[in-house]
C-alpha cells in the first residue's frame, strides 16, 4: 500500500463528461436543482482501476505525483471514493484544488449573488470531513495542501487547524514537494506555510513529465505570462516554453491511456515561442500540427485578445490554426479569454499590457475585432469580465455593458466575475456582506440573458463529437431552460435596446432537443 496518497474532492477528480468547460458548472450555487443533479451534470464520477486510481486526474496533481515517483516514492493519486483502504497505511495525504473555499472567480460571484456556498466549496468540505480522513489523521497522517488555490487557506485558519492541515504550499510545488514529503515520512515537524517565490520556480529541466492521463488530455505548453495584469498572480511567474518533445511525451501518455482528445494549457496559447507579445506563427502552427498528429480533437485553455488580433493581422495565424484543427473529427474549438472590461480608462489602470502590442485606448474595438476572427474560425470562447475593482467607476461599468451589447450576437459565454476585497473573506459568511451596485446588477442580468441565448446555440454543437453526447443535450437544455424560466419570473432578463425578447432559441421545446439528438446519432444523419 502506498505511503503517499494524493487526492481531492469530486469536483476536480472528474472529466466533466469529457467537456472541460462543464467543470465550471461546479462553481455555481446549488439552486433550482438538487445538488446531486449539479454534481451529475458538471462533475460525474471518474472511472477507476482495481486500486481506486482514477483514469484521468487533474494535470497539476499528475505533475506532483510524477515528481514524487521520480524521487522513488510510491505516490499515487486515489479517487475520493476509494480512499479508505489506502489511508489505513498512508503517512502523507497531499491535497490540491483550484478553489478550496469558493473564493475564486467565478464561485465568489455566484456565492455573492445567491448568498450561499457554491457546489465546489461544499464538495471540498465534505471531502475533508470524510471519516476515513478523520480516522487517518488521528493515527498521525500528515496533510499537505497546495495547488492554485493554496492562498485561500490564509482566510480559513480555523478550518486548517480543525482538519489538521499540517502545511500549505503556495506557488509552483515541484521543487519543494519531495523535501516536504521526506520530512513528513521521517516524522519531523512540517512548516505551517511554505511560499515558493517566482525566482524559485522550477526550471524547464525540473518540470517532470506526467506518467498517467490528465483530465481531458490536458498538456501544458508554457508557464507564466508576460502581460503583468494587476489582479493576476500568474504574471509574477517566469515565462517558460515547454519543448515540443516533452509536450509530445505527455500527449502520448494520454493517448496510450485511452484519452483521445486534448487541451493545450497555457495562459496564452498563441504566444507559444513568442518574443515578448508578438506571436511566432511558425512555432504555433508546428505546435498545432503536433497536437493534431495524436489527438482527435484539440482545444486551447486560454488565449489573449491581443495575440489573436496580432497573429491574424500579421500571419493569418488563427485562420491557419483553424485549418489544422478543424476536420472530420472537430467542427469548432474553445478557449477561455480575458476581456475583463469595456473601459479603456480602467484597462489602462488594471491591465496596462493586456492590449500590447496595440494601444490600450483601442481595447473595446480589439475585443470586437477578435470576436469577428473567432466567429470566422469557429473558435467559441468563454470570455471573462472582472468588475467591482476599487478603481472602477459607474462609467466603466456602462462601457462594459456597451461592449457586451456589441457582442450580443457573438457565439460565446460572457462570464462576469466580481472582485471580492480580500479582507471580506475573513468573515465566515462573507458572501452575505457583499454588495452589488445597480450597474453591477444590470451587467449581471445582461450577461445572464446573453448566456442563456448563446448557451442554447452552443449546446447544439457542444456534444457533436460523440454519438452518446447528443443524448446529453436534453439534460443541459432543461438546465438552461430552468435558469431562463427563473430569470424571467424574477425579472432578471435584460436586453440591449432594440434587441428585446423576440429571438428564436435553437430549440422550442425539450421534444425538439431530443429529436435533434436522435437525428444526430442515426447513421448518415449528417
Ligand atoms: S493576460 Fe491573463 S494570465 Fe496574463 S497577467 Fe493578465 S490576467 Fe494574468
Amino acid at each position: 500500500m502506498t505511503e503517499v496518497v494524493l487526492s481531492t474532492d469530486r469536483t476536480l477528480i472528474s472529466n466533466h463528461h469529457g467537456k472541460e468547460f462543464l467543470g465550471f458548472g461546479a462553481t455555481g450555487a446549488p439552486v433550482l436543482l438538487p445538488r446531486g443533479v449539479w454534481m451529475y451534470l458538471f462533475a460525474p464520477r471518474m472511472k477507476v482501476d482495481s486500486e481506486g486510481r482514477p483514469w484521468q486526474a487533474p494535470y497539476g496533481m499528475r505533475k506532483i505525483e510524477a515528481a514524487l515517483q521520480n524521487a522513488g516514492y510510491d505516490a499515487q493519486i486515489i479517487d475520493p471514493d476509494h480512499l479508505e483502504k489506502h489511508l489505513e497505511n498512508a503517512k502523507v495525504l497531499l491535497i490540491s484544488h483550484h478553489d478550496y473555499f469558493g473564493f475564486g472567480p467565478p464561485s465568489s460571484t455566484f456565492a455573492s449573488i445567491f448568498k450561499m456556498k457554491t457546489v465546489n466549496a461544499l464538495s471540498f468540505e465534505e471531502f475533508m470531513e470524510k471519516p476515513e480522513i478523520r480516522a487517518a489523521k488521528k493515527r498521525g497522517l500528515k496533510i499537505i495542501a497546495g495547488g492554485p488555490a493554496a492562498w485561500q487557506w490564509s482566510y480559513r485558519e480555523e478550518e486548517r487547524k480543525r482538519w489538521g492541515v499540517d502545511t500549505v504550499v503556495e506557488g509552483e510545488g515541484e521543487r519543494i514537494v519531495v523535501e516536504l514529503v521526506e520530512k513528513a515520512l521521517r516524522g519531523e515537524k512540517l512548516p505551517e506555510w511554505v511560499t515558493m517565490p517566482p525566482k524559485e520556480a522550477p526550471l524547464l529541466r525540473e518540470i517532470p513529465t506526467i506518467k498517467a492521463p490528465s483530465v481531458n488530455g490536458m498538456v501544458e505548453i508554457m508557464r507564466g505570462c508576460p502581460r503583468g495584469c494587476k489582479f493576476c498572480s500568474v504574471t509574477l511567474r517566469p515565462l517558460r516554453f515547454i519543448p515540443y518533445k516533452n509536450i509530445e511525451k505527455e500527449i502520448l501518455v494520454n493517448v496510450r491511456g485511452g484519452v483521445k482528445d486534448g487541451i493545450f494549457q497555457s495562459e496564452d496559447v498563441p504566444l507559444y515561442g513568442a518574443k515578448g507579445v508578438i506571436p511566432n506563427a511558425e512555432k504555433v502552427l508546428k505546435l498545432m500540427r503536433l497536437g493534431k498528429k495524436h489527438y482527435r480533437k484539440l482545444v486551447w485553455s486560454h488565449a489573449s485578445i491581443a495575440a489573436l488580433v496580432k497573429g491574424e493581422r500579421d500571419d493569418k495565424l488563427i485562420t491557419r490554426c483553424a485549418e489544422i484543427l478543424l476536420d472530420e473529427n472537430q467542427s469548432w474549438w474553445g478557449a477561455e479569454i480575458g476581456v475583463e472590461t469595456g473601459s479603456p480608462r480602467l484597462a489602462e489602470k488594471i491591465m496596462p499590457a493586456k492590449a500590447k502590442p496595440f494601444d490600450t485606448k483601442e481595447w473595446p474595438s480589439l475585443v470586437v475585432e477578435a470576436a469577428g476572427i473567432m466567429e470566422d474560425t469557429h473558435l467559441t470562447p468563454a470570455m471573462t469580465l472582472i468588475t467591482g475593482l476599487p478603481e472602477e467607476t459607474e462609467d466603466d461599468i456602462i462601457k462594459t455593458l456597451e461592449l457586451v451589447d456589441e457582442l450580443w450576437d457573438f457565439k460565446a459565454i460572457i462570464m462576469p466575475m466580481f472582485f471580492v476585497p480580500m479582507g471580506l473573506l475573513k468573515d465566515r459568511d462573507w458572501f452575505k456582506a457583499y454588495k452589488l451596485s445597480e450597474a453591477h446588477v444590470e451587467l449581471l442580468k445582461r450577461c445572464l440573458t446573453h448566456g442563456i441565448r448563446q448557451g442554447k446555440r452552443i449546446l447544439k454543437d457542444y456534444f457533436d463529437d460523440r454519438w452518446w453526447g447528443t443524448l446529453m443535450i436534453p439534460f443541459y437544455w432543461t438546465f438552461i431552460s430552468a435558469i431562463e424560466r427563473a430569470a424571467r419570473h424574477y425579472g432578471y432578463l435584460s436586453y440591449p435596446q432594440g434587441k428585446e425578447d423576440t429571438e428564436k432559441t435553437p430549440f422550442k421545446s425539450i421534444g425538439e432537443s431530443v429529436k435533434i439528438g436522435l437525428h444526430r446519432i442515426r447513421p448518415g444523419a449528417h
